[in-house]
């Protein structure tokens, strides 16, 4: 069988949407950064929060392990994974838990991804 390994690209298959469902979600193994708006959206922090310095936003998240780094060059939040990389909002059935709410960079996937319009689909195992 076809042997995905994430950070070897050229293992990647070409996206499409039925790919996703039953898959193992790997792309949400992938770093993800996370805007302001996007932390709003996601319900992390406050529309008053936003307001404060982005260094005092990172700082908040950072504590509370939402983000582990913050890129201020870029005003980029990027969000916490677990020990096994899967993002800290991929739920255990392998579904995003705030979907409706997920970041820009989530939404705009495969096309923004490290090899565009491909993605580590991986079945999951029965
Ligand atoms: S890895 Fe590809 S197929 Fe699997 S959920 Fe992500 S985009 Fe869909
Ligand atoms: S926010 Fe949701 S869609 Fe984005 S990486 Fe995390 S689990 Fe996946």
């Amino acid at each position: 069988m076809r042997k995905i390994d994430l950070d070897r690209l050229s293992t990647w298959v070409a996206y499409k949407p039925s790919l996703c469902k039953g898959c193992m979600g790997y792309c949400c193994r992938l770093p993800v950064d996370a805007t302001v708006d996007d932390l709003v959206r996601m319900k992390v922090i406050s529309q008053d929060e936003a307001l404060q310095s982005a260094r005092k936003i990172a700082r908040k998240l950072q504590k509370d392990g939402i983000i582990v780094s913050f890129r201020a060059s870029k005003m980029l939040f990027q969000i916490a994974q677990k020990s096994n990389r899967d993002c800290i909002f991929l739920g255990d059935d392998r579904l995003c838990t705030i979907y409706d709410l997920r970041p820009d960079v989530c939404r705009r996937f495969p096309t923004c991804s490290p090899r565009p319009n491909f993605c580590p689909a991986t079945p999951i195992e029965k």
